[in-house]
């Protein structure tokens, strides 16, 4: 795949029947109904679970041949309507859907998900290939006609900027990974997709699933490997554009490596991390935040990008309030991510669980111990909770089941507002309070990307939550909304005077 032209052809992938299940079901719980679509469906992945094949990293030198094949096959692809482009996206789609099981069944291996968050998110990347594709249709395909004096036509046009790099984290390995590369495709660009190195696996089959649905093996090159390679191509000289998402610290690494470089000025849109709030007044319903602070906290072992870090309770409730979250928590079941019933799968490796025990052991020095749970051998972290004497205890992004709690008094909500913004980070954001005021009064005050109010704050819907933060937590675009595509793209004006 690294470097190719458009000369191979790609083997069909033979397709498993298995369950349909349509989009737009909610992406916060398992709703099948029956019992017996269960079963059906957990053995459809468990004959998909087998050992995949091995990846090899790809060398800086297959770096570079993938951006100089990508930059040979821009013109082409550029060049090829966007309605084909789209329809290409839609077959993307099409394909996922048949091979849900399998990817399920990857995601359960190589990333560690729970059923839950696998079939969520199976169900974004098949959202992110459908919204993609019928919102460039509209954006690439005829150019926006301008106003003009009589004897002039005046056309916007909107096109791909070149080689693009597209670099993933480990966290949503299929989602993430492919709502870059579609929407970079989509917009014209040729793709160099350098996923995370703990991942390589589900990027080789969707990338050999694009190729598949008739994505040119020129417009589409997978580079795998480590932090070093993704730095190689951000400094390849030829890049049109970068697309991030992870950590803070290496979107800074890579906006150093672009504004250092000579040559055309190169676009980074980053998606990163946050240090997520939810602010709880004495009007919230308790059973309620009780739910959504353990969704939010602790699903998916903690490490969405939007998972809440830092609860801020009022102190007439707090009491009763960590009780109940502590209590709900404790039901959680911890282990292994193929069982149905598990909520809480490992996290990604030794060395993140080894972070965040590190985390933990501090923790116990310096907070209120509220919940420290015990967690089976292996990577497997269980949810805690602190509480913290005042916000600024909490200084990174902590990647995991541990939730920060900090109590308030009523009139003082204006500290707790100015900790939030103290934190630098705007990704997520929750409200739970019944009075009008209050919930205005926030969300006019904090720059934040996403606020959820009375819910839970995770799990955004393509098309209906567009997603991305704002400072610390990246630059915008949201992901899955209206303004991302163009993002990708160059604007062209056409005058003639006719
Ligand atoms: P990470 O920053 O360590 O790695 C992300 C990707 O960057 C990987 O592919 C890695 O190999 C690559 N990389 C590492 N160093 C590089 C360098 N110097 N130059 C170029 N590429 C380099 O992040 P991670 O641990 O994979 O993911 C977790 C982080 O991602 C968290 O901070 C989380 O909040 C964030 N995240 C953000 C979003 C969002 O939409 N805002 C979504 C998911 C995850």
């Amino acid at each position: 795949i690294v470097g190719a032209d458009d000369k191979a052809s790609h083997a069909a992938i033979p397709l498993p029947a298995e369950l349909y299940r349509p989009q737009r079901e909610n992406s916060h719980g398992i709703e099948f109904g029956e019992r017996k679509a269960l079963d059906t469906l957990t053995s459809a992945i468990a004959a998909e679970r087998k050992a995949p094949p091995s990846v090899t990293p790809s060398t800086t030198e297959q770096a570079n041949v993938a951006v100089a094949a990508a930059r040979r096959g821009f013109r082409a692809w550029n060049a090829t309507p966007a309605t084909k482009r789209a329809a290409i996206l839609d077959k993307t789609a099409g394909l996922l859907e048949q091979r849900r099981a399998h990817f399920l069944a990857l995601l359960q291996s190589e990333g560690g998900k729970t059923l839950d968050d696998a079939l969520s998110e199976v169900r974004e990347a098949i959202d992110f290939c459908r919204y993609y594709a019928a919102l460039g249709q509209k954006l690439f395909g005829e150019g926006e006609t301008m106003p003009g004096p009589t004897g002039e036509s005046n056309v916007l046009e909107l096109h791909g900027r070149g080689a693009f790099v597209a670099i993933s984290p480990w966290n949503f390995p299929l989602a993430i990974f492919l709502g870059q590369v579609t929407a970079a495709l989509m917009a014209g660009n040729a793709v160099i997709a350098k996923p995370a190195e703990q991942t390589p696996r589900i990027a080789a089959e969707v990338v050999a699933l694009l190729h598949q649905a008739g994505v040119p093996p020129s417009a589409l090159h997978l580079v795998q490997g480590d932090g070093a390679v993704g730095a190689a191509l951000v400094a390849h000289p030829a890049i049109a554009g970068v697309v991030f998402t992870g950590s803070t610290e290496v979107a800074r690494s890579i906006n150093r490596t672009l504004a250092a470089k000579d040559g055309p000025i190169v676009p980074l849109i980053a998606e990163t991390g946050g240090i997520n709030a939810m602010i709880v007044d004495a009007t919230a319903l308790p059973e309620q935040v009780a739910d959504d602070v353990v969704t939010s906290a602790f699903r998916s072992a903690g490490q969405r990008c939007s998972a809440l870090r830092l609860l801020f309770v009022q102190d007439d409730v707090a009491d009763r309030m960590i009780e109940m979250i502590a209590g709900a928590a404790r039901e959680l079941k911890i282990g292994d991510p193929s069982e149905p019933s598990t909520h809480i799968g490992p996290v990604i490796d030794a060395e993140a669980k080894q972070r965040l025990d590190a985390h933990i052991a501090r923790m116990k020095q310096e907070a209120r111990v509220h919940l420290a749970g015990e967690a089976p051998s292996g990577n497997f972290v269980a949810p805690h909770i602190f509480e913290l004497s005042a916000a600024g205890q909490l200084k990174e992004e902590v990647f995991g089941p541990i939730l920060h709690v900090v109590r308030y008094r009523a009139d003082k909500l204006g500290e707790v507002l100015t900790a939030i913004e103290a934190t630098g980070f705007g990704l997520t954001l929750g409200i739970h309070s019944r009075i009008d005021d209050t919930i205005e009064h926030v969300i006019d005050r904090l720059q934040v990307g996403n606020i959820y109010v009375n819910r839970n704050m995770i799990g955004a819907v393509v098309g209906v939550q567009p997603f991305g933060g704002s400072g610390l937590s990246g630059t915008g675009p949201k992901a899955g909304g209206p303004h991302y595509l163009a993002r990708f793209a160059t604007e062209q004006t056409i005058t003639i005077n006719t």
